[in-house]
């Protein structure tokens, strides 16, 4: 049970898989109000750099859930590094069918929407585990600028101009959820550019120490397209940002 193994290629050298940055995560921390001894809940972890700098800067208690294997060993060898091992928990494992049997002050998904089958799916799953004035939080893409072509939809890696909302049209589908977004943190290019162009040396050692790899084929073509493709693209159209909700009641 894995994600894709061209991810864990790829991604392997990011804590943060994301184009939000440390210092974006900090103060993402510091705009929630975190307080020592909150619970803390992250469907697909990652590396846990999130969970792993809260626990340190914020006193949270957390557990985060990831398909990679990969990245789940990533994680717990940063909490040992942060020292923090006992305050965060990292599961390998599907966050799909994930409920906490502690409720969670804050329960969050970054750039994992799948997870649950999209927004609404993901967060019906997560409000599962929050417990009553808990927050959630939803990373999401949104359109920067509208695409005015075609082109620029499939060179943003998009099936269809509806795969993403403008960030108003994003923050309006949350209250039509029932949601008040309390919150929120976005991203800028730079941010953009550590998630995006930190895959590029990756790749390039990676095939330097795996030449006769099925994927190198495949990993070489993206080493090829990928910066063009993102500078002309993604970099320019495409925003995202972590935004926090509350049940609207
Ligand atoms: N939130 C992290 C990781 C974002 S990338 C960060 O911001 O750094 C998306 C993550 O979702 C990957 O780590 C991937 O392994 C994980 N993932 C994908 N499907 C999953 C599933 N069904 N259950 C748990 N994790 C999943």
């Amino acid at each position: 049970m894995d994600i894709p193994r061209i991810f864990n290629i790829t991604e392997s050298a990011h804590r943060i898989h994301n184009p939000i940055t440390p210092e974006k995560l900090a103060t993402l921390g510091a705009a929630l109000r975190l307080e020592s001894g909150t619970r803390v809940l992250d469907l697909g972890s990652g590396s846990g750099e999130m969970l792993c700098t809260w626990a340190r800067d914020y006193g949270v208690i957390a557990t985060g859930i990831d398909l990679s294997q990969l990245f789940t060993e990533q994680a717990k060898l940063r909490a040992e590094e942060l020292g923090v091992a006992d305050q965060v928990r990292f599961i390998h494992g599907d966050a799909a069918v994930y409920v906490a049997d502690e409720k969670a002050g804050v329960a969050a998904f970054l750039g994992a929407t799948w997870i649950g089958g999209g927004v609404a799916g993901t967060v019906d799953l997560l409000v599962q585990s929050l417990r009553p004035g808990g927050i959630i939080l939803s990373g999401e893409p949104y359109w920067q600028q509208l695409p005015p072509t075609e082109d620029v939809v499939k060179g943003c890696l998009a099936h269809s101009i509806s795969d993403f909302l403008t960030l108003p049209e994003l923050l309006a589908s949350f209250g039509h959820l029932g949601y008040d977004v309390v919150e929120m943190v976005l991203a800028d290019q730079d941010g953009w550019d550590r998630y995006e162009a930190a895959k590029w040396l990756t790749m390039r050692r990676w095939l330097e120490a795996n030449p006769g790899d099925e994927l190198a084929k495949e990993v070489r073509a993206q080493l090829t397209s990928e910066p063009g493709r993102y500078a002309a693209y993604t970099r320019e159209y495409l925003g995202w940002g972590v935004f926090a909700l509350m049940p609207r009641r």
